[in-house]
């Protein structure tokens, strides 16, 4: 939730502070949200509290150059059952296509993340170059922070109506093991692993899966499921990152290759992560 910031700056409060729930309160006014603040007063909000029950607490912080406010509500029936599909998937993250299903479905990253992912890097570069202390610092550093905060929204965004549409359409999700993926191949595949939000992806599966009675289940240890052929079990000695494609040598089976992993992740994962 965005809380009006200019009120707030002016009286030059700290970055960071929280309140209980007897020194706040949510107001609408002309059916507008707003939060009364000691010492501040009344600051208008972006948007309505999401979540009704009782309100516990707020904090209220400093991000990107803009103030936020974040109130923990306590809620009741948090169980809301979907009605169940009766279908399974397994999922292949990836850095081509961010998830592969066992279905053949490709999802792409949005564009403007890859785009400003981009612009991350650029701008990290330049900032190593600048001299501690100057005033550019400074300005990069100030950039730096807004378009970590933009692509941090812009992620959980996409990341969310991902994540809601998947536990919609399946009971069970298969994953690898992302600690494992992350691990045994090479550096630049762990950072696209944090750049995209696989960790934030498998969360937010895990907690919605939880809400919606439905169940998220992982490899339990590594499975090289890239280069074992999903229809005879063979397994190839190696298979280099650049190859889209394969086929197997045994069955004859022309792989995609991120469809095949995928379809391993549904018939190998075994461990559940839901309640
Ligand atoms: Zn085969």
């Amino acid at each position: 939730m965005k809380a009006n910031t200019h009120n707030l700056e002016k009286k030059g409060v700290n970055d960071r502070f929280s309140l209980s729930n007897d020194q706040f309160k949510l107001i609408d006014i002309n059916n507008k949200p707003f939060i009364k603040v000691p010492n501040l007063g009344l600051v208008r909000m972006r948007e309505k509290l999401r979540h009704t029950g009782k309100i516990l607490s707020a904090k209220i912080f400093k991000q990107g150059g803009k103030w936020f406010v974040s109130v923990a509500v306590e809620l009741q029936n948090i169980i809301k059952p979907q009605p169940k599909t009766d279908k399974q998937v397994g999922i292949d993250l990836g850095i081509t296509d961010l998830a592969t299903l066992s279905n053949g479905e490709k999802i792409q990253a949005p564009k403007p993340l890859k785009n400003k992912l981009k612009q991350l890097r650029r701008l990290n570069k330049s900032l190593s170059k600048k001299q501690k202390g100057s005033k550019n610092r400074e300005k990069a550093k100030t950039k730096l922070s807004r378009l970590h905060f933009k692509i941090s929204n812009i992620r959980k965004d996409f990341l969310h109506k991902l994540t809601t549409s998947l536990v919609k359409s399946y009971d069970v999700i298969c994953l690898e093991n992302l600690n494992v993926k992350g691990m045994v191949k090479n550096k630049k595949l762990s950072r696209a692993i944090n750049d995209l939000g696989f960790y934030e992806f498998k969360r937010q599966l895990i907690y919605k899966a939880n809400q919606w009675g439905k169940t998220v289940k992982e490899l339990d240890r590594f499975y090289p499921s890239s280069k074992t052929c999903h229809n005879c079990n063979y397994k190839l000695d190696n298979l280099l990152l650049s190859m889209r494609n394969w086929q197997c040598p045994n069955c004859h089976i022309t792989h995609d290759r991120d469809i095949n992993a995928s379809i391993n992740i549904l018939n190998h994962a075994t461990k559940v992560l839901t309640t």
